[in-house]
């Protein structure tokens, strides 16, 4: 993917520029620092910020060996284990990301609310009541507290036995990776403020059947947090497969194609005229496929258009029935001996999940992806409501929809409808509609993104239901 350059010659070059250089995501066009006002206003706000690769040079891979090495230490998280032990079990595991939570929060003056959503619940993997507990960390907007970006990883481990609650699990990669990952996001973003709130969260109860997550989606709907964007980090810190494949440079991110909440209707109406490839999930893939590429050095996003890996599943998909938008965020390259797994060794192999198999500079990584992609999502307006487009029988195309606050302005995609992501631009400026002349509505993907004056920008929405941010279900009815 190449990058944007930093600066710009002239207008017309990097008018002529624009569909080779953009990729990946939706980004606002640089100015030239000095270019006439015209200029700028033609192209939109500046959207090359510094302060996210400071932010990436502040994820360390020391802290996040540190959480995952006490995390190991408490023996098993299993759902059904111990909670009461200060030091073995999920409830001594619970109790320490509380702590850790509760000090990163001190660190910036108190900025952080800590909370513990629980359900009791018992099911096919939880035969007696047992309360499900995650530990959630809020760091409020300033502008939009209602409008939420969450990162999620879950505190539960397994060994082969689902149900064996007693023997040690240390769930190094799964999935302590993961709560390594939001609870670093939580130390590094919490020193900055943004617009909309952030949620940095350690679930329970995923192996026992994704019940963490469901009791985080439930909380999220009492609490009316409009989620913009769920980044579910589950097994994030492994590089090296058993079959010798060793992949440190890429990391998958998994994204449904069509809303695990349309209805009928929506899907007859998606049939006729497309959207089964640009769900709100699959353009918040191609967002931190953006950010990994503008930001991050040798290491990319794998975009995979499937809501999760081949008949598993992860706590992504409470949110997704939820309405919310969600990704699974998972290690290039899995090494099964690793997981789900007893402490063994068997015909010379050893099987289990344990800390000598979390790459760090490989986490720490997949870590920057996720904080850049929260402070980036955070600090950009919503994504515009009520996105249409219009231009049948017509050479041209015309994009409408309604305004968000904080928005400056508004850019206009659209790509081939081959082609994985975003291919060209025209910056709308502070408008609810921009006409594409020439652009014949029945070749292209159409999309539409909000911009900050600072040059922040939402994810691109497709238009109707198919591709809304909005997790209110069809007012029509199915
Ligand atoms: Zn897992």
């Amino acid at each position: 993917m190449p990058q944007r350059p930093r600066s710009v010659r002239s207008l017309s070059v990097l008018l002529l520029a624009g569909a080779a250089l953009h990729g990946a995501g939706a980004w606002a066009k640089p100015a030239k620092p000095d270019a006439p006002m015209a200029e700028a206003a033609a192209v939109g706000p500046v959207d090359d910020h510094p302060v996210l690769r400071e932010i990436a040079a502040q994820v360390d891979p020391a802290q996040l060996h540190a959480t995952i090495e006490k995390l190991v230490s408490f023996g098993t998280r299993h759902t059904l284990s111990d909670t009461m032990s200060p030091d073995r079990g999920i409830g001594a595991a619970r109790a320490w990301v509380k702590s850790r939570f509760e000090a990163i929060s001190k660190d910036c003056g108190g900025c952080l609310t800590v909370v513990t959503p629980a359900q009791t619940v018992s099911g096919k993997r939880v035969p007696n009541p047992t309360e499900v507990m995650d530990v959630v960390a809020v760091l409020k907007g300033t502008e939009e507290p209602q409008r939420v970006i969450v990162i999620a990883g879950h505190l539960d481990s397994r060994v082969t036995d689902v149900m064996n609650a007693t023997a040690d699990a240390p769930g190094a990669n799964d999935d302590a990776s993961g709560v390594a990952a939001a609870i670093e996001a939580a130390r590094v973003l919490s020193h900055h403020k943004f617009r909309a709130t952030l949620v940095f969260s350690a679930l329970s109860g995923e192996e026992q059947g994704l019940l963490g997550g469901k009791v985080l989606a439930d909380y999220a709907k009492e609490q009316g947090w409009l989620v913009e964007a769920d980044l579910n980090n589950d097994i994030v810190g492994n590089t090296q497969g058993e079959d010798g494949v060793v992949d440190n440079t890429h990391v998958r991110v998994f994204s449904e194609g069509t809303k695990a909440v349309e209805t009928v209707k929506q899907a007859n109406q998606r049939r006729y005229s497309g959207g089964e490839v640009d769900s709100p999930s699959r353009n918040l893939a191609r967002y931190m496929a953006g950010i990994s590429s503008r930001y991050l050095d040798n290491f990319s996003v794998r975009m995979v258009y499937r809501t999760d890996r081949f008949g598993r599943g992860g706590d992504q998909v409470p949110f997704l029935e939820a309405g919310f938008p969600a990704v699974r965020v998972t290690e290039a390259h899995e090494n099964y001996t690793r997981q789900h797994q007893d402490l063994r060794t068997e015909g010379g192999v050893r099987y289990g999940d344990t800390i000598d198999g979390v790459d760090f500079p490989y986490l720490a990584q997949v870590t920057r992806l996720n904080a850049l992609t929260m402070a980036s999502l955070a600090w950009a307006p919503a994504p515009p409501g009520d996105v249409k487009v219009e231009g049948a029988l017509k050479h041209d195309t015309t994009l409408s929809w309604s305004k968000v606050p904080g928005a400056v302005g508004y850019r206009a995609w659209w790509r081939d409808t081959l082609a994985p992501t975003w291919q060209h631009d025209r910056w709308a400026g502070d408008a609810t509609t921009v006409a594409l002349p020439n652009v014949v509505i029945d070749d292209w993907f159409f999309g539409v993104a909000a911009v900050s004056k600072d040059g922040y920008a939402s994810p691109v929405v497709y238009p109707g239901p198919a591709g809304s941010f909005a997790a209110v279900p069809d007012p029509a009815g199915p």
